[in-house]
């Protein structure tokens, strides 16, 4: 993610905040602050506590990621919350269901932990005659800031279960059904209670003039139909192999093709990209259409392997799942993958393919029976 910074390393997954964190920090020196310049370097303090406690969330959900051999790529600290990245989503329902739980689960045992403190804190006002004695939380001093810390730890566990994408609670629900439903299907009517929860909020939210939540109901909304359709097309590219979809008959260019003769073939070509061979047959890179155009504008001219894109493309094996690759690539923001079976270069995968690929199974295709009936 751009315009972040690390800040530490911790089981080997990097910690970083992002730059707009900054407007956090801003934002809660002001709430909390109370409108006193005094005020404002402990609202500051609280917004940093409240993120120590966001991280905490975050790191629930990547030590039960990393004990199913989940690889963690980042926890990334964002003014709206904390995004661990993992490498790849759990395959099995019990997984998903732990790993959703498990950050909800450390809100929930460090609200427990300062529970007895606070009533204790509480009980002490009381006896010292203060009426109810309830903790003002924005203010500095102990007890007060254990009620803060209980107070936003109890938030976060509330607001993280609602059965809604992209909150952990859709992904409890979502798990539990795929218990019993195949994952599309489970995932289908987890979008749908969680969007027809969005729309109750977010009318709410209107018409009681609340507008923070008729925007988080939004953000809710599309995050449910993002899940929804990611799903399907993952589903869609089920027990397919890399091998099994890209075309071994793909034109490929000499290295030493003039760069003019390359471009005018693949303006005619129904290929956005095709791989650059040198005289062995060793795959040199590939030339996209996109590619070859931007850097032919910069007065570029010469022979097509000096046009091959500067990032080199993500190598996957021929017998690799579909799912497998398309997740290589996105995590790679590739392009195009090179395909090898062993040492021998096969051809070339890109995103329009696994597009087309999503597109005919969605219309029924299965490999090697030809067109059939869409199953509905
Ligand atoms: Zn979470």
């Amino acid at each position: 993610m751009g315009w972040s910074w690390q800040i530490a390393k911790v089981r080997g997954i990097d910690v970083k905040i992002h730059a707009t964190f900054v407007f956090a920090l801003i934002w809660g020196a002001l709430i909390w602050g109370g409108g006193r310049p005094e005020g404002w370097l402990y609202g500051a303090f609280l917004t940093i506590v409240l993120f120590a406690v966001v991280l905490a969330h975050e790191f629930g959900h990547a030590i039960a990621a990393q004990r199913y051999g989940i690889k963690v790529q980042d926890i990334v600290l964002l003014p709206i919350g904390g995004v661990a990245r993992l490498n790849r989503m759990p395959d099995k329902p019990v997984q998903e269901l732990v790993v959703a739980l498990a950050g909800p689960a450390v809100n929930l045992v460090i609200g427990l932990a300062l529970a007895p403190v606070l009533l204790y804190g509480i009980a002490l006002r009381m006896q010292a005659g203060d009426g109810i004695g309830l903790p003002a939380i924005a203010q500095p001093g102990f007890f007060n800031l254990v009620a803060f810390l209980v107070v936003i730890n109890l938030s976060l566990l509330v607001f993280n279960m609602l059965p809604a994408f992209p909150m952990d609670g859709g992904r409890v629900l979502r798990a539990l059904l795929a218990l019993k439903l195949p994952y599309a299907r489970a995932t289908n009517v987890a979008a749908v209670v969680g969007r027809s929860l969005a729309i109750g909020f977010g009318v709410f939210g209107l018409f009681t003039g609340n507008l923070g939540l008729a925007l988080v109901a939004m953000f809710v909304f599309f995050g449910a139909g993002a899940e929804n359709q990611e799903v399907t097309q993952r589903e869609s590219l089920r027990g397919l192999t890399v091998s099994e979809v890209i075309d071994n008959q793909a034109p490929v260019f000499a290295a030493s093709l003039p760069a003019h003769t390359a471009f005018e073939r693949l303006v005619r070509s129904p290929y956005a990209s095709v791989a650059v061979v040198d005289e062995a047959g060793q795959f040199k890179g590939a030339v996209t259409r996109r590619g070859m155009q931007a850097q032919w504008l910069t007065g570029k001219r010469g022979t097509v392997d000096q046009f091959v894109e500067q990032v080199t493309p993500v190598q996957v094996e021929c017998d690799s799942t579909l799912v497998a690759a398309r997740e290589r690539m996105a995590e790679a923001q590739a392009s195009v993958a090179a395909v090898y079976c062993g040492n021998s270069f096969e051809g070339l995968l890109d995103f329009e393919t696994i597009g087309r690929v999503i597109a005919m199974r969605q219309m029924g295709w299965r490999d090697g029976r030809g067109p059939v009936a869409s199953e509905g």
